[in-house]
């Protein structure tokens, strides 16, 4: 049976269906994070797919934000399942199979309680299991998105803490009780130095560190390591500090102790993968007996691209017991997942916004047209709705045919939204504010967590100008006449002898390439100050290809250097 977790960041930027997807990650439970999926935006397409049921958590506080989504395939249907970790929610919808066993929740007060389970960060599921020696046991799948904090913001670090605490007290009592437990997701702290591309001095006093150190345990007999895999160098992470003593393994490292750079978060904004200059904070921990009896591997996947993490899989060696009922949580005892009715509405729903933009207008021209004239209306209506037939439906082959083209790669990062250029862009002199990022200091470079939210918001602006793109039936595709190109050239040419226009980009002293122009989006005193920096992927220091040092303030058109 295996496992897996993926902070997907963003399930509706899947350009090829959510079963196809699945599919191809090649897991029987699979356990996605930041789906930014809320109750408003659940529709048939994400919740209703063959060959698998779905169980989901989604935050009440704002749409499109966090959420979690746990699907099973059939034969692993969970025999229950729960969302959120206080056992609040269950109780409210009175369901009969959610999966109990909560814990004291004597350290937090009913408010507390409340708002942990507010943001959609935690479902939950029960599947029945057989081992190898026939005894039949229940194992919990936790798929948790736990969430980040800047240290300076006390009330989200301590938000983050409690929640620790509260998935602690819950996994734990599971275990008093005799389940199986495995935590997945997305936990946002890197837990050793060997787990963090950039481990500041004080890496281990980070509360979120000392918290995973109480939780998890480093008595398990090591494995034999898949790989060979050095023990001597750089391994300090077992050697300076205590034994942790807590209850749950981290899996990848009980089968690679030892494997540096096996990162699952990279910054997208600035471009880190390429350099693999990022940090370990998406896992899968079992319970010590599970881990011991049935854990036989568990991996990263960093070939799969598509979000700016990538999953880990575990494998349980056990034969799973399909249950014959689907717990009340599944997606398909929803309202509008469960009638016939809904089957016409998932129709409609299968329109694109921007189809849905095009129809509206359509519908928008029809009225006008009516209005307009009495003689030719019927006519143009029919010829209108008639072209408006012809271009989704061309529409439509266009896509498919993206489509085809896409999955033949087979490559993963090919069924999400193409992201923005990860390669910083050399700035166009010509118009200096093209580019327009947020400036990286160096403290923000140690919060590990940064990543998340910074680069969902850059997959969000990438997302609406692709289907921008897409909706207008794709002008980039093809460049201009070589004529026209010739005209375009030696205009902008005679333009630039006329203005000399802003000087070009100072040279990086690491490359000898032309600097990124920059701008502060930080609130503090250089708030929307422009700078220079080396255009390159932000990397090791030691990293001939990653970023160099090079920095200096833009000044009016002066050049000062590094204060
Ligand atoms: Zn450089």
């Amino acid at each position: 049976m295996d496992i897996l977790t993926w902070n997907i960041n963003g399930i509706r930027a899947s350009k090829i269906p959510i079963k196809e997807l699945l599919d191809s990650l090649g897991a029987d439970v699979i356990c996605l994070q930041e789906t930014k999926v809320t109750r408003d935006l659940l529709d048939d397409a994400i919740a209703n797919i063959e060959g698998y049921s779905s169980y989901f958590s989604y935050s009440r506080k704002r749409s499109g934000y966090s959420g979690v989504a746990t699907y099973c395939r059939d034969s692993v249907a969970p025999v229950r399942a729960e969302e959120g970790l206080t056992g609040r929610i269950a109780k409210a919808s009175d369901n009969g199979d959610s999966v109990g066993c909560y814990g004291s929740h004597t350290v937090f007060t009913d408010e507390e309680l409340q708002s942990l389970d507010s943001e959609g960060r935690a479902v939950m599921t029960q599947h029945r299991i057989r081992t190898p020696e026939g005894a039949v046991h229940d194992v919990v799948v936790i798929n948790v998105y736990c969430p980040r904090a800047d240290r300076e913001n006390k009330e989200r670090m301590s938000y983050k803490l409690q929640f620790y605490n509260l998935l602690q007290l819950r996994a734990e009592a599971l275990v008093h009780e005799g389940r199986h437990v495995v935590i997945v997701g997305d936990i946002n702290a890197s837990h050793r130095r060997i787990d963090n591309c950039d481990p500041g001095p004080e890496f281990e006093l980070h509360p979120s560190r000392q918290w995973l150190d109480s939780f998890l345990c480093d008595g398990v007999p090591k494995k034999e390591p898949k790989e060979s895999e050095t023990s001597s160098k750089n391994c300090k992470d077992t050697e300076e500090l205590p034994a942790s003593k807590g209850k749950f393994v981290d899996t990848f490292r009980l089968f690679h102790p030892n494997r540096e750079k096996a990162f699952t978060c990279w910054s997208t904004m600035t471009g880190a993968r390429q350099t693999n200059y990022g940090t370990r904070i998406d896992y899968i921990f079992a319970d010590l007996d599970l881990c011991s009896k049935m854990i036989i591997n568990c991996d990263i996947m960093p070939e799969v691209e598509g979000s700016d993490h990538c999953p880990v899989k575990a494998r349980l060696k056990c034969e799973p017991v399909p249950s014959e009922k689907l717990p009340q949580l599944s997606s398909s005892n929803m309202p509008e997942f469960s009638g016939k009715q809904m089957k016409l509405m998932s129709f409609f729903q299968k329109l694109s916004p921007s189809k849905v933009a095009l129809a509206r207008q359509a519908e928008a021209d029809k009225i006008r047209d009516v209005h307009k004239t009495s003689q030719r209306k019927v006519d143009n209506t029919k010829s209108g709705l008639k072209r408006l037939g012809n271009d989704l439906s061309s529409q439509q082959a266009q896509k498919k045919q993206k489509t085809g083209t896409r999955q033949q790669k087979g490559s993963l990062m090919n069924f999400f939204v193409k992201k923005k250029p990860q390669k910083a862009e050399v700035p166009d002199s010509s118009s200096p504010d093209v580019q327009v990022l947020d400036s990286v200091s160096k403290e923000e470079q140690n919060t590990e967590s940064k990543y998340s939210e910074t680069a969902s918001q850059e997959s969000q602006v990438s997302a609406s100008q692709e289907s921008h793109i897409s909706s207008e039936g794709g002008p980039t595709k093809d460049s201009p006449p070589k004529d026209q190109q010739n005209t375009e050239k030696k205009n902008l040419t005679s333009w630039k002898k006329l203005f000399s226009g802003p000087p070009p980009p100072p040279r990086c002293k690491g490359h000898n390439e032309p600097c990124l122009l920059r701008t502060v989006k930080k609130p503090g005193p250089n708030l929307g100050r422009k700078f220079f920096v080396c255009s390159r992927p932000e990397g090791h220091k030691n990293d001939p290809n990653a970023r160099c040092n090079s920095f200096s303030w833009v000044v009016k058109t002066k050049l000062l250097a590094p204060n």
